[in-house]
């Protein structure tokens, strides 16, 4: 399959062809129908932020249809459409199940440190898949999974309560995201700030 891989940081990204990833038992494999590019891939490529091991497919905002299922498999059947977890998480530890998987210590992020989205296949264990409803595009379903997961974790951290009025500072992808979200959990009035004129015309 071809994928945009990282080989060198501070290089630009290279198209390769790799093979189709094996499929577990507990896995599914996704033919990718959307993937995000995120500003942590920008950070990835520079050097700000570790990426390993090279060269590796960077991506971690994902969705696609569901190929292949592993034996084990129950919950997902070939032709579903999914969006996917960027983490990689065990699904046992008390992080887990409380919600707080990003503390899972065997926690893996897709794109960062296992072969993420930018490719035509991935294959990730099938608890880190979730049916995308008919009505949602793809490449929204790829978004939900960072960006606007991460403003949605930000708006619940307020505690924003209904009838509430919000500001948004910065109306950029997230932002634009918080916006939609801060207004669907309830919120009065919703304040989109920022200084460039043109994203506050979205
Ligand atoms: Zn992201
Ligand atoms: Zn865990």
């Amino acid at each position: 399959m071809r994928a945009v891989r990282l080989v060198k940081v501070g290089y630009p990204l290279q198209l390769q062809e790799i093979p189709i990833p094996e499929v577990g038992v507990d896995d599914v494999l996704v033919r990718i129908k959307a993937a995000g590019i995120c500003h942590s891939d920008a950070h990835y490529r520079a050097g700000v932020s570790p990426v390993h091991p090279l060269p590796l497919t960077l991506g971690h905002e994902v969705a696609g249809l569901v190929e292949q299922v592993g034996s084990n498999v129950r919950t997902l059947t070939v032709g579903d459409r999914v969006c996917l977890h960027y983490l990689v998480t065990c699904g046992e530890c008390v992080y887990c199940h409380r919600g707080s998987e990003q503390f899972c210590a065997s926690a893996s992020m897709i794109g960062k440190y296992r072969d993420g989205g930018y490719a035509e296949y991935i294959c990730l264990p099938a608890r880190s898949a979730f049916k995308l409803p008919e009505d949602i595009p793809f490449e929204q379903g790829a978004i939900m999974m960072c960006s606007a997961a991460t403003s949605y974790h930000a708006l619940r951290k307020t505690r924003l309560k209904s009838g509430e009025t919000v500001a948004i500072f910065g109306v950029g992808g997230l932002g634009m995201s918080a916006v939609q979200l801060a207004r669907a959990m309830g919120a009065l009035d919703v304040f989109a700030v920022d200084i460039n004129p043109t994203t506050l015309d979205v």
